[in-house]
């Protein structure tokens, strides 16, 4: 299916450019149940079959009690695909619901990330792979220029705290367009989490955003994610990225000669 061979090549371009999964890897995919990790666990699989570094696949899910419906079709996808699939009820998670009903994602990811590196540690793997798609990269780059003030996004590759985990981005040039296609072609019993619903927040307003300006503009994110690769330091206003001699330049006498004088007005 193109589809397939589109999404694979894409996670495939991924893994190699950064290197993402090396021989003898056990990768455990975090998998939310919603479309984006279906789609990573099935190219997981994919690439598993034809990659020439050898590596396993397990996968494995966290209840904090977000899922809007029970989640034993999960059960089945996984031992149709002979899958090793955990499911972790998180009880710390459930009591911070129970308690605190209002709690922000800070407190709630905080959570999921402890029991994460539980699991991961379990299931004896040594890289964690997430289903942050292409929209997530540019979401996070934008919401953090905005309301961060810095430029930065999601690393495609890093370590846990410890070390002890490699943690992976595969589908960094996956869009959700195509994993909602594939998710709905695959017949995947996509269970979201209550929380995707919600609507006045910010990550939804990025959403609208990003579909008003793609209706005249439908690469507007794989140009983002090429800019994200394609630093121009020299244009940013960060003097660590400057060249040595900075200081000097900056200095009053150089008179910085290079700007139009109407580049600074209003
Ligand atoms: S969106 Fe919901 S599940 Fe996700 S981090 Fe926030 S509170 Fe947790």
């Amino acid at each position: 299916m193109d589809l397939q061979k589109s999404i694979l090549r894409k996670v495939g371009e991924a893994v190699t450019r950064f290197k993402m999964i090396r021989e003898e890897d056990r990768v455990a995919v975090g998998f939310s149940g919603g479309k984006d990790s279906f789609t990573l666990l099935e190219a997981l699989l994919a690439l598993k079959k034809r990659a020439p570094v050898r590596f396993e696949v397990c996968a494995f899910t966290i209840e904090q009690g977000k899922f809007i419906q029970p989640v034993e079709p999960f059960g089945e996808w996984m031992r149709e695909r002979g899958v090793e699939w955990t499911y972790h009820v998180d009880n710390p998670s459930l009591r911070l619901i129970a308690e605190r009903p209002g709690h922000g994602c800070d407190e709630c990811s905080r959570f999921r990330r402890r029991a994460v590196y539980q699991i991961a540690r379990r299931l004896g793997a040594n890289v964690i792979a997430f289903g942050h798609t292409a929209d997530d990269f540019c979401e996070a780059f934008l919401r953090n220029a905005m309301f961060t003030g810095r430029i930065s996004a999601l690393p495609p590759v890093t370590w846990s705290r410890e070390r002890d985990f490699r943690l992976i981005r595969p589908l960094l040039y996956v869009t959700e367009d195509l994993t909602r296609a594939y998710a709905e072609a695959a017949a995947a019993p996509v269970i979201p989490c209550g929380c995707s619903l919600k609507t006045g927040t910010v990550r939804r307003s990025l959403r609208d955003f990003f579909a008003e300006i793609e209706r005249d503009h439908p690469h507007l994110k794989s140009t983002l994610l090429r800019a994200m690769g394609n630093l121009n330091p020299s244009r940013l206003l960060d003097l660590r990225y400057f060249g040595p001699d900075t200081a000097d330049d900056l200095s009053p006498e150089s008179a910085l000669p290079v700007l139009d004088e109407g580049f600074i007005e209003s």
